[in-house]
């Protein structure tokens, strides 16, 4: 019997739909060893650089992007910047504007209710809640 041994993450892009190059998997490898949390392309295209990877700001907007598309991140958006969060369950998120600071709001997950019927021929693909935080004034 033949076994192929396959990197973890050539598997988990085969299984997205999304063909596995070398700057997909360098970048996945790179979003699963840094565990959870919300990247700006911006801040992961310094850190692949600082690890050593070549890639152009444009393959990591774009792959990062792509990799939202096919649910193996959730791309959020805070007003006029998003993020890449590498939690791809339903959840909510904390954020402050001032710091730029984001993090995941923890369960149990506030509860929408009265959500209005969606125009016709539309479905609703998700709700997502932004809890906009800011630095209690000092007394
Ligand atoms: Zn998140």
């Amino acid at each position: 019997m033949l076994v192929r041994h396959q990197a973890p993450e050539q598997q988990m892009l085969r299984e997205a739909g999304i063909r596995p190059t070398t700057p997909r998997m360098t970048i996945l490898r790179a979003i699963l060893d840094g565990g959870h949390r919300h990247l700006t392309p911006e801040s992961f295209h310094q850190e692949l650089a600082d690890a050593g990877h070549g890639l152009s700001l444009a393959t990591v907007y774009n792959t990062l992007n792509q990799f939202a598309e096919s649910d193996l991140l959730r791309r959020v958006g805070c007003g006029d910047r998003h993020f890449f969060c590498t939690n791809t369950r339903e959840h909510h998120h904390f954020y402050d504007a001032r710091t730029g600071r984001i993090e995941d709001i923890p369960d149990p997950q506030p509860l929408i209710h009265n959500l209005p019927p969606p125009p016709d021929g539309m479905m609703i693909e998700a709700v997502e809640v932004i809890v906009r935080l800011r630095r209690m004034p000092h007394n």
